[in-house]
């Protein structure tokens, strides 16, 4: 048998006895499971103070943001379309046309 030869290709988390084939999916556990809101700063490219959050993808991030943290005027300038009854926005004009015509009954 030849199977203990996978093994040598696995790793292994430093902080507990998770184990993973590729040393992506072990940063990412360790980033999320066992890592200070320090280290997870300097891991992530992108960080939100807020929610303690790494981010690797500026747009996730920006995404991110809009949605939880952005006040009205960023939200704003953020999508192409924006409701100010609900303060939703959109960057897609047919998402956008959806809500209004679903929340607030305009007809084109
Ligand atoms: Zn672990
Ligand atoms: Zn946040
Ligand atoms: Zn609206």
């Amino acid at each position: 048998m030849d199977d203990n030869k996978l093994l040598t290709s696995i790793h292994k988390c430093s902080k507990c006895n998770f184990t993973a084939s590729y040393i992506e999916v072990i940063n990412s556990h360790y980033n999320t499971i066992h890592a200070t809101n320090e280290e997870k700063k300097t891991n992530s490219k992108f960080y939100c103070e807020n929610c303690n959050i790494g981010f690797n993808d500026e747009y996730i991030f920006k995404f991110h943001y809009a949605i939880h943290h952005a006040t009205k005027e960023e939200r704003k300038k953020y999508y192409n379309f924006y409701c100010e009854t609900c303060n939703y926005g959109s960057n897609d004009a047919s998402v956008f046309n959806i809500h209004m015509s679903a929340f607030h009954n305009t007809k084109k």
